[in-house]
């Protein structure tokens, strides 16, 4: 029973409403997600420029038996505002670490493992010593070496030096860092500059238009350039031809994943997919 001639606004409202009480469900149900191990974790192959999978990227999925499958976009960025996100996000911590250990015992041997890191994780009074207590407790100093945290531009809502105070602090453990989605925020070349990060992640948003458009190969060549000029390393997410992976390969970039290596496998699934590629 809606008035007459105001559709367009009841509509709106009713919109609204329904993404309003959708995101108090998420809300909701990922509490209990949490307890009930509905929340997995993925790992997507990272290949060096000889196409060896040499590291992996930690992705969250949550499976959730009333609302389905919900993209990682959306609960991380709602557990974000709630605040969630501190446990969750050192619930995927403690998962990657154990996970990471039980592979170098089994002799499978990466060089590097990427988890992604909130921003407002990262900024929590206990981030630092969440990553410390988990990494006493599962990694020993291998393999602390082999973690890398992708943190984006989002981060750069604070100055530089307090970022660089928390990741200096972790960078003393051995620990590493990596911009993600480099070139889609915010960051200025002089914050690039002072950050103490070892590697650039260039986002899936400008490879896909690769061989398309003239302004997303530049903003990838740029890049590239510029990672040079810091000594950074560079991996490109979201390869899925030949072409692109090929443009990346001949424009200097040092790491590469995407869909057209291999999609996101399950901790069972990586173990086969890695074995494999060694006996090729
Ligand atoms: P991201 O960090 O930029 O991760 C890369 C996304 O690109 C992932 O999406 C991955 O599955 C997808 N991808 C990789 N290669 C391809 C490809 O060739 N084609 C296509 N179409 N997609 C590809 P996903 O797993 O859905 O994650 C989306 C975003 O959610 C991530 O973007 C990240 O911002 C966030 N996220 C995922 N896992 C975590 C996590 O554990 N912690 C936090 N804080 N955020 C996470
Ligand atoms: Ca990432
Ligand atoms: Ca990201
Ligand atoms: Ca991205």
């Amino acid at each position: 029973a809606k008035a007459q001639g105001r559709d367009g606004i009841i509509l709106f409202n009713d919109e609204l409403a329904k993404e309003v009480e959708y995101r108090l469900e998420i809300e909701r149900k990922l509490y209990f997600a949490l307890e009930h191990n509905e929340i997995e974790l993925r790992y997507q192959p990272q290949f060096n420029r000889d196409q060896k999978i040499i590291g992996c990227e930690v992705l969250v999925r949550w499976n959730s038996p009333d609302l389905g499958l919900i993209s990682p976009f959306e609960f991380v960025s709602i557990s974000e505002k709630t605040g969630l996100i501190i446990e969750l996000g050192n619930y995927i911590i403690e998962e990657a670490f154990k996970t990471l250990q039980a592979w170098e015992i089994m002799g499978l041997d990466l060089k590097q493992f990427s988890i992604n890191i909130s921003v407002r994780q990262f900024f929590h009074s206990t981030f630092l010593d969440e990553v410390k207590r988990l990494s006493d407790k599962y990694l020993n100093e291998d393999t602390r070496k082999k973690i890398i945290f992708e943190v984006t531009e989002t981060i750069l809502i604070e100055d530089v030096y307090r970022i660089s105070v928390i990741i200096n602090k972790l960078k003393q453990l051995d620990f590493s860092f990596s911009m993600d989605d480099f070139g889609t925020g915010y960051s200025s070349l002089s914050a690039l500059r002072e950050m103490p990060i070892e590697e650039l992640k260039i986002d899936r948003s400008f490879v896909i238009h690769l061989g398309e458009r003239k302004s997303d190969e530049l903003m990838i060549t740029t890049i590239l350039s510029l990672a040079k000029i810091y000594d950074l390393k560079t991996v490109a997410e979201g390869i899925e031809t030949q072409e692109q992976f090929l443009f990346l390969l001949e424009n200097g970039c040092d790491m590469f994943q995407g869909y057209y290596f291999s999609k996101p496998l399950s901790k069972d699934h990586f173990e086969l997919f890695y074995k494999e590629s060694f006996s090729k």
